[in-house]
């Protein structure tokens, strides 16, 4: 579903809002798996997986500190297909399309049906860059979605970066197990065979995505040693409460996804309705902390804007006091304790 009268038909768009719509869809691009449309509360603008993916206007409106590059790829990208940020890693893009586009996207002025995917000559070339350069230590192929290449395509990026020696680690990012499941077939998965450890990250943002059909998706991945992780976007609207992050961190752990990153939503054209303050999520953050166990908890993550890195922004339970060495650590019922404890001057 692309075309706003698609999407008023199907229910998903009140036919009073369709024209508003279409300016939207115009400049951003639009798409929804069967699998996420079957999840949408018809008649409902507020519920959660509609707010993802179904276009609203608001999406005109841009703030002065919104950026068509928020989070600066172009400026390191030294050649088409590759990101280049770390000293040890690099995205490579081979495709700039995706099974839904998400309306907070941070890559959306990049991604879409008309976006350019890279050409065989300009596939080699990128990787070409990444054998020239031993630092380089891990790929996390992203773009757009690499789920959706062919398998035969896929198989042939993984043939390649598994053959480069100073490579530890190939990372695909993905919305396919969610938004899709059923692409997660076993061509797809046997395209992901290599030597090197192969992860797979995968999108999701609310308890509703985690259909049996994506627990099926994850399974087969995972029966196949593929380590899974999971990154989440923080969300008004979506999954903006303690109650409803707890039942997401829980869902993805449960489907064997470890909760990797939260990311705080990045300053993309037109996303402002989905921003919570960097003090609201620190306060989630806080509340999940004494509610779900390690392995469901995600670090929470902002993007600086103009490409200086992901940095960890979540609240911090220890502070330094004096003497030099002794610390006031916070317990998760927000107590404070002297560490280590006996020390004369962290006693009182
Ligand atoms: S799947 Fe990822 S890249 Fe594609 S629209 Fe959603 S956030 Fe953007």
């Amino acid at each position: 579903m692309r075309r706003p009268s698609e999407l008023v038909a199907a229910g998903l768009v009140a036919p009073e809002r369709e024209a508003a719509i279409a300016a939207v869809v115009e400049r951003f691009a639009v798409a929804i798996t069967p699998d996420m449309a079957e999840l949408i509360e018809r008649g409902d603008d507020s519920d959660p997986i509609a707010r993802q993916f179904v276009p609203d206007a608001r999406e005109m409106e841009t703030r002065p500190e919104e950026d068509r590059d928020p989070i600066g790829d172009r400026r390191l990208s030294p050649l088409k297909g590759i990101v280049h940020r770390y000293p040890d890693r690099v995205l490579l893009k081979p495709s700039h399309v995706c099974p839904v586009y998400c309306r907070f996207c941070f890559r959306r002025e990049q991604v879409g049906p008309g976006g350019e995917s890279l050409t065989a000559a300009e596939l080699e070339a990128a990787l070409d860059y990444i054998r020239a350069r031993p630092a380089i230590w891990e790929v996390i192929v992203t773009g757009g979605d690499p789920f959706l290449l062919s398998p035969r395509r896929l198989a042939a990026i993984v043939g390649a970066l598994d053959a480069i020696p100073h490579l530890g680690v190939i990372r695909f990012h993905t919305r396919v197990p969610v938004a899709a499941p059923r692409l997660v077939g076993p061509a797809l998965v046997r395209a992901l065979r290599a030597e090197k450890a192969v992860y797979v990250a995968i999108h999701a943002n609310h308890a509703r995505e985690l259909t049996p059909a994506a627990g099926a998706a994850c399974r087969r991945l995972a029966r196949a040693g593929i380590p899974l992780l999971g990154q989440s976007v923080l969300l008004k609207g979506v999954n903006d409460d303690a109650a409803t992050l707890e039942a997401l961190f829980r869902g993805l752990a449960a489907m064997r996804v470890k909760p990797y990153y939260l990311h705080h939503p990045d300053l993309a054209r037109g996303t402002a309705s989905f921003r919570p303050t960097l003090d609201e999520g620190r306060a989630l953050m806080r509340q999940l902390r004494g509610r779900v166990s390690g392995i469901c908890q995600p670090t929470y993550v902002l993007d600086l804007p103009g490409g200086y890195g992901k940095i960890p922004v979540g609240p911090c339970y220890a502070t330094p006091r004096a003497p030099a060495g002794a610390w006031s650590i916070e317990d998760p019922d927000g107590r404070a304790h002297p560490y280590p404890p006996h020390s004369p001057d962290a006693s009182d």
